[in-house]
């Protein structure tokens, strides 16, 4: 009998559980047996293997976080530790691989190609910033979470009417801000594709809307904004503009961590068990490096150094329908 491995790999985000599971479960169905990687690529190194079978994934479909745990490896990437990753798997038997990740992990998983296993990403990160798939497992919960903590912010801004800034995470992206700040009717987001002119993007438009009697007003910050040619270093120091520039009290919250946590949405479970199921089908058939993906509302799966290569563009439209229906 064949045996295929799955690993979490980068940040975690809610939904991999359940992608995992489907993994398991779908490898099971199809013949397979599915071993657990503990800690990412570290537990590839390390030879932390944990056997898994159809009842070991049960109770999990509905935790956040990943049962296998996660982890960033910079002993993968030297080669003596990319060595021992490969005795791992010949060791153990094992000659294909599920790695549920962000970008970098799938470049893990391109180099374990090249030495001949049989390899298969599945988009698993808050940000919704991996190319080639319109959806990232993990990006609705966290957005979800922003909404309603945004939305509990409102009520407290709106009684002492005073402005919120709230930092949403995005290292790099600002689809989780764009998403939230939509959801929530932010009066401005800021992210990072866009270059912002804080005295007409940001000041001028509470301005305006306080002309129309609006007293309260919510900014989301993506945390990828601060840095060169943005002219605060942090979102506290928004807040002091706004003050000190409009008279208008304002309060910082950074959500952090928080965003990664928490029960997987609905729309997270049901994508990444359909992208596990598809990602077991895929290493039965062994072929070329796949990468799962999403595209016009399926799940579906494409070369995984192809889909690398591909744009992730930002949702320019949709910022700025966003801009145009708040006020
Ligand atoms: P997130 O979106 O949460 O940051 P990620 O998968 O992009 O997830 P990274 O830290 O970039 O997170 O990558 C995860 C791990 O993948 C790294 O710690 C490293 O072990 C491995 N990896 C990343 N890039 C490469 C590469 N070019 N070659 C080999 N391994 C890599």
């Amino acid at each position: 009998m064949r045996t295929i491995g799955v690993l979490t790999s980068g940040g975690d985000a809610p939904g991999m559980n359940a992608a995992i599971r489907a993994v398991v479960r779908g490898g099971i169905l199809q013949g397979l047996n599915v071993v657990g990687i503990g800690h990412g690529y570290q537990g590839l190194v390390e030879g932390e293997i944990i056997p898994l079978e159809m009842r070991s994934v049960s109770g999990h479909l509905h935790r956040g976080g990943t049962l296998l745990a996660t982890a960033r490896s910079a002993d993968f990437m030297t080669e003596q530790g990319f060595a021992r990753a490969l005795a791992t798997l010949q060791d153990n038997g094992i000659d294909g691989l599920a790695v549920i990740g962000g970008d970098g992990s799938y470049r893990g998983a391109l180099e374990l190609a090249k030495a001949g296993i049989h390899v298969v990403g599945l988009p698993g990160t808050i940000d919704n910033d991996i190319p080639g798939t319109e959806y990232t497992i993990g990006f609705d919960t966290a957005v979800n979470t922003c909404v309603e903590l945004s939305d509990k912010l409102r009520d407290t801004a709106q009684s002492h009417e005073r402005c919120s800034v709230i930092e949403v995470m995005g290292r790099h992206c600002g689809n989780i801000a764009l998403a939230a700040g939509l959801a929530c009717g932010a009066t401005a987001i800021l992210v990072p594709e866009i270059t912002v002119d804080f005295e007409q993007d940001v000041l001028a438009r509470i301005d305006e809307t306080r002309s129309t009697g609006k007293r309260h007003f919510i900014l989301i910050v993506s945390e990828g904004v601060f840095g060169e040619g943005f002219p605060f270093k942090d979102s506290a120091e928004i807040a002091g503009a706004v003050t000190e520039r409009l008279g208008i009290p304002a309060r910082t919250t950074v959500l952090g961590h928080v965003q990664r946590g928490g029960n997987p949405s609905a729309r997270d479970r049901i994508i990444a068990a359909e992208m596990g199921y598809l990602a077991a089908e895929l290493l039965s058939r062994k072929g070329t490096p796949r990468a799962v993906c999403y595209q016009d509302g399926r799940v579906c799966d494409r070369d995984l150094a192809q889909a690398l290569a591909m744009p992730k563009p930002f949702d320019f439209e949709q910022y700025r329908m966003a801009m145009a229906v708040s006020g």
